[in-house]
């Protein structure tokens, strides 16, 4: 019965206080001012660690009686699941970060991982990155880290951090290798901004529910090189050269893919340069929404 009593105080507690109760360089465009960006991490549903049996100390000397006093009930938060967005740029930015980030809040709520907004001028260390389950890099044009925060993001993921990159992360940190390798290529060039074919690579669940061929605008981006096809890494999504002005890459010009890093695991799209990218329309643009959860999912799944 004591033990009935303590659990039924841990779901009600989980359940009303599970959250935070506690360089080309897109030279085709004009690079704005920097916006600071104000962190508005919002609290998510939190996913609630299963460990009852193991957090909850139950005393159980026969006897006890609520007039003795009953023994404080030690209860280990549940375990928060949240993403770190990453979108300090060194050189142009992105017009679209802000839609951006808007979109990744709600996705997150969504689908109950907490999108915390890194302000750019904080560092990012070990100590930034290790509350999170992943980070978003989100259009992180330029050298944007310094050699320690470098050194930080490759322990992070490879020690099981999940990455989620977005487009301009692919044009960033060209000097540095492991980075190369960590996003699998390096942007070149891209023609106008025009509508396009995309065309679902391979049967993955990062593409399961995608229409095997969809149309929708964004800005294509060319590589210097096709991703590096060692390891495990996985084309999700390839553009069609043949429906758009432009394309330097050929038959095999991917778009997304997806690998693992060490214990960690990479999602990397090349779309995302448009802010109407980012905002359900009920248009073809929703598809890429639709890209990004399947991602997000793939990246937090077991
Ligand atoms: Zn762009």
């Amino acid at each position: 019965m004591r033990v009935a009593s303590v659990r039924a105080v841990w779901i009600a507690c989980a359940m009303g206080c599970t959250a935070a109760a506690d360089t080309d360089v897109d030279a085709t465009e004009p690079a704005p001012a920097d916006s600071g960006v104000a962190d508005s991490g919002v609290a998510g549903s939190g996913v609630a660690d299963s460990g009852v049996a193991d957090s909850v100390p139950l005393d159980t000397t026969p006897g006890d009686s609520p007039d003795e006093g009953r023994p404080a009930l030690e209860v280990t938060p549940p375990k928060r699941t949240s993403f770190l967005v990453v979108s300090r740029t060194a050189g142009y930015r992105h017009t679209c970060i802000e839609a951006g980030q808007d979109a990744l809040i709600a996705l997150g709520t969504a689908e109950g991982v907490a999108m915390d907004l890194h302000p750019d001028a904080d560092r990012l260390d070990q100590s930034a990155l290790s509350p999170h389950a992943g980070i978003v890099l989100l259009s992180t044009t330029g050298d944007f880290l310094d050699g320690e925060e470098q050194a930080s993001l490759v322990e992070f993921i490879e020690s099981g951090g999940r990455l989620l990159a977005v487009h301009a992360a692919a044009d960033a940190e060209y000097d540095w290798p492991q980075y190369r390798a960590l996003i699998g290529a390096a942007f070149a060039r891209h023609p106008a901004t025009q509508p396009a074919e995309i065309v679902v690579a391979t049967d993955h669940p990062a593409t399961a529910g995608l229409p095997t061929r969809f149309t929708r605008t964004d800005e294509w981006y060319d590589f210097q090189a096709l991703p590096d096809a060692s390891g495990d890494r996985v084309v999700l999504l390839r553009v069609d050269e043949a429906t758009y002005e432009g394309g330097g890459m050929g038959a095999l010009h991917p778009v997304a893919w997806v690998h693992s890093a060490g214990d960690g695991r990479v999602f990397y799209t090349a779309m995302g340069h448009t802010a109407a990218s980012y905002e359900a329309n009920g248009g073809a643009d929703d598809y890429f929404l639709e890209h990004m959860r399947l991602g997000l999912r793939w990246l937090l799944a077991p």
